[in-house]
């Protein structure tokens, strides 16, 4: 059997559903809560997942369903580059702590990473997440392109 490349056609869309990861470090909780309490009417409408701890503050807060996966510094960054690759997320809010390093700072940079890689909208700021948020773009199928990335799968194996 031959399996078709998922990706063969250059471009895997984003739904209209989206399915947005939030993550949060420590000193940006409080902001990315507040953030996500006045957007919580457009959250309500997608599908919602997060690191550990922030996902149980952001579901505590919001009262939505949040899937939680391990906290941050113990692979959940991991974890949700994991879904971006495997085209299980649409959409990050990563709001990265700039004035302090962690102790997980390869997996931030590994999370960062993935999400261009796969070309999905990720907001590292309040005004980028409002920018997003207030898009059109965020309620409707959406032709992300996989150009770049294609090149790296089209690669020939050795051998
Ligand atoms: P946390 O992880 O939500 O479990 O605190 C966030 C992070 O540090 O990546």
């Amino acid at each position: 059997m031959i399996l078709k490349n998922p990706v063969a056609d250059r471009t895997a869309p984003l739904p209209a559903y989206k399915r947005i990861a939030l993550v949060a470090h420590d000193h940006e909780k409080a902001t990315l809560l507040a953030w996500a309490e006045c957007n919580r009417a457009l959250l309500a409408q997608h599908e919602l997942c997060a690191t550990g701890t922030t996902g149980r503050l952001l579901a505590e807060r919001l009262g939505l369903p949040v899937q939680c996966y391990l906290s941050g510094p113990l692979g959940g960054d991991q974890q949700i580059g994991a879904k971006i690759a495997e085209r299980m997320i649409d959409v990050l809010v990563f709001f990265w702590d700039p004035l302090e390093s962690q102790p997980h700072d390869p997996d931030v940079k590994a999370l960062l990473r993935l999400a261009a890689v796969w070309n999905i909208p990720c907001a590292t700021t309040v005004a980028t997440a409002d920018f997003i948020f207030s898009s059109p773009l965020l309620g409707v199928a959406y032709p992300r392109a996989l150009r770049e990335t294609l090149s790296h799968i089209e690669r020939k194996p050795l051998g």
